[in-house]
């Protein structure tokens, strides 16, 4: 049985044997060159070539596992610089020497057998319920988090012993395990219990319900893997909020790559590599379809190699620095240029990092999911609000700009929710304002998880929400708002033992051939004031007259 990793073997080995067919055709054309160079009262230009020629050699010949032969053709790069810079003609024997130094490399051809050590990646299944399983002796406890958790959209199981959860343990794996480790009348503690399930090799995302808050419970509950601790009475909510970013850490989107290359075999192997590691790789061999690649692709790092036919790199860098769109986007060069001054010289036009042809592809890897992580941890922290994750009031509105334009292009309607948590000034009256922050962030929650994944959410002011939902025309929206109406309302939330509930009311505007956001939002607007005035928890849609 061939393996997703075989065949990723077979395609990049595929690369190597095209590479080497390259070759053929290059290199006796690059020794046609170098034997020109006797007698010749032109050298100049022809020696310019050549350390071109001999400087893209040094750079891919290591990545198809030429090592030696790009080690030769550095020598060789070095050579041309030296005559370049000495001004003075080589000599017959320099020139020798030289032809000597190419026919070494021209032996070095035969193809090392490139050991590809790819890391392994756990790919996470794409399937649509989350199940959780819950060991809890309490009834009333579990039937709250159980209510709170089917509000969310989880599929949960509840036991009552240990027992119970083992037999369904070894029929089917959770994606999380909620444990009382209090379990009076059971001959073993919830820790112990806990540990031999970890040492049989579950490793399951664990969340601990205790009513001990000390040191020493932590400890033990973090040295048996648990990702959260809860003390009782249990925040259900906040519970919740931690199994969702949780989950939302495991889907994260893959990062995204532009590899710009106009050596294609270079792009694929990095593309390919990349790939299985993870990362999502796009490739761009003509510099003049930066911009429409940048829009479609939307990529976290771009990958640019420096010496280019059309356009060079550093010029293509400081081209899309022109756009504020793509300011945070950060730029590393991949170039087998190891001079630092002329690194340096590259990086103050434009760009963010070198990295050295030839390099490893376990390097390659780590230096891009470095670069990639931070640079989406900062726009996260630029544009999003941080109770509740959501784009901020700025961001929201220019994203349903950008998706009103796209809306006319496509003709597909765009709706646009405008939701806001009814009597809010209550909870926060009655409950405190950190009960009141809970609620914002489990409608937030809410509004993530059931919304789609090409739909947009934004905190547009205190517990107001602005909701972008593309190509979804209004009833469509009804009732998909109407769902989460329902389900918030039925949601529990406790404050020193008293329970509530909370609603929210909203209006929904049509945004097809709408030009100015500001217009739908106003329109939004008026419907939620007419579900406010009509006595709230409702939805209207906006209707013009
Ligand atoms: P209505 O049903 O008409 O919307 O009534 P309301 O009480 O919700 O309306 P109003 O907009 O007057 O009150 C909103 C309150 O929300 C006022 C403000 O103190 C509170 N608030 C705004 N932001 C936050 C927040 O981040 N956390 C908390 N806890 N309260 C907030
Ligand atoms: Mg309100
Ligand atoms: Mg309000």
């Amino acid at each position: 049985m061939t393996t997703a990793k075989d065949k990723l073997e077979q395609q990049l080995a595929l690369l190597n044997q095209q590479y080497l067919q390259r070759l053929q055709l290059e290199l006796p054309q690059l020794q046609l060159q170098c034997e020109s160079l006797i007698d010749n009262l032109q050298w100049r230009p022809l020696v310019s070539q050549l350390l071109a020629n001999f400087h893209t050699l040094a750079g891919s010949a290591g990545t198809f596992g030429l090592s030696e032969l790009g080690a030769s053709a550095k020598k060789l790069e070095q050579q041309c610089q030296a005559w370049l810079q000495s001004q003075q003609a080589p000599s017959a024997s320099d020139i020798q020497q030289f032809l000597q130094l190419f026919q070494l490399l021209r032996q070095q051809k035969q193809l090392v057998v490139t050991e590809f050590k790819l890391p392994i990646v756990n790919k996470v299944s794409e399937k649509n319920t989350t199940l959780i399983y819950l060991l809890e002796d309490e009834g009333e406890t579990a039937r709250h988090l159980c209510l709170t958790l089917a509000t969310f959209g989880y599929q949960v199981e509840w036991f009552q012993q240990p027992k119970q959860l083992e037999i369904a343990l070894a029929k089917q794996q959770p994606d999380a395990l909620i444990i009382d480790i209090e379990l009076p009348g059971e001959t073993e503690s919830g820790l112990n219990f806990i540990n031999r399930l970890q040492q049989d090799g579950a490793h399951l995302p664990l969340f601990v319900l205790t009513s001990h808050d000390d040191f020493e419970h932590y400890l033990h509950a973090v040295r048996s893997g648990a990702l959260g601790y809860f003390v009782k009475p249990l925040n259900a909510s906040a519970l919740e909020a931690r199994l969702q970013r949780m989950l939302a850490s495991r889907q994260r989107d893959a990062f995204r790559v532009l590899i710009v290359d106009d050596d294609q075999l270079l792009a694929q192997h990095y593309a390919l590599v990349l790939e299985n590691a993870g990362l999502r790789a796009e490739i761009l061999n003509d510099p003049a379809e930066i911009f429409a690649g940048l829009r479609k692709f939307h990529p976290d790092v771009i990958l640019l190699d420096v010496n280019m036919p059309q356009c060079t790199g550093p010029e293509l860098a400081q081209l899309i620095r022109l756009q504020d769109e793509w300011l945070g986007v950060p730029i590393i060069y991949l170039s087998s240029e190891t001079d630092s001054e002329r690194q340096l010289e590259v990086l103050i036009k434009a760009g963010d990092d070198f990295l050295t042809k030839p390099i490893s592809d376990n390097a390659l890897i780590v230096a891009i999911f470095a670069r990639a992580q931070r640079a989406r941890q900062l726009a996260e922290v630029m544009t999003k609000d941080s109770l509740t994750g959501l784009l901020q009031h700025a961001h929201i509105k220019e994203r349903l700009a950008s998706e009103l334009v796209r809306s006319l292009r496509h003709q597909q309607q765009v709706s646009v929710v405008m939701l806001d948590i009814d009597h809010f000034k209550k909870v926060n009256d009655n409950y405190g304002h950190l009960t009141g922050d809970q609620v914002i962030t489990s409608l937030s929650n809410l509004l993530k998880q059931q919304l789609r994944k090409s739909d947009m959410i934004g905190r547009y002011g205190g517990e107001e929400f602005l909701l972008v939902l593309p190509e979804c025309p209004v009833e469509k929206a009804l009732k998909i708002v109407e769902k989460m109406r329902e389900a918030f309302a039925q949601l529990p939330f406790t404050f020193d033992g008293s329970k509530f509930n909370c609603t929210f009311s909203a209006g929904i505007a049509s945004g097809l051939g709408m030009e100015v956001a500001d217009q739908v939002i106003e329109q939004a607007d008026q419907a939620l004031y007419q579900a406010k005035s009509a006595g709230r928890n409702q939805v209207k849609i906006f209707v013009a007259g």
